[in-house]
């Protein structure tokens, strides 16, 4: 369906950050994340980073997940975000994995999850350097982020 995080499936509630999200079946934190070396024609697993931000001063915003495939925007999107006057009060990066799965037991459509694992990566010392590699990897003309090449 993808209107947000299923209503019943325990691994969706019961933590702070979980939120419901239309685009994900499920949002999970795990301790480990799943597999991303065995894709099939059903199971596709992309490992990334999340950025989860929220407002939680009155009636703001509420959690909501962004996926990347690298780190770099990860760091600046969450970063740049809080820089918002009002509408972020805090966020949060986290190696995460975005999962697509066919389960014709559980839905009749493709099944999206996001699972998140692990301690935060944003505000680390170096951080700049982040940054720095962010503005080196972007593209004008196109949405891609291309990784520096080590050593430039
Ligand atoms: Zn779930």
């Amino acid at each position: 369906m993808n209107d947000g995080p299923s209503t019943t499936c325990a691994s969706c509630h019961g933590w702070t950050f979980a939120g419901q999200q239309p685009g994900y079946d499920h949002i999970h934190a795990v301790p480990s994340l799943p597999d991303d070396s065995r894709d099939t024609d059903t199971h596709h697993v992309i490992h990334g980073y999340a950025v989860g931000f929220s407002n939680t001063e009155g009636d703001g915003l509420p959690q909501t997940w962004i996926f990347f495939e690298d780190l770099e925007p990860a760091i600046v999107f969450g970063r740049a975000g809080r820089m918002s006057v009002r509408d972020i009060s805090g966020y949060g990066v986290y190696t995460a994995a975005r999962e697509v799965r066919f389960d014709p037991a559980e839905s009749d459509d493709e099944i999206t999850t996001l699972f998140v694992s692990g301690r935060p990566l944003d505000r680390r010392p170096g951080e700049n350097e982040i940054f720095a590699r962010w503005a080196r990897g972007v593209q004008l003309k196109s949405a891609y982020y291309e990784p520096p090449q080590l050593g430039h």
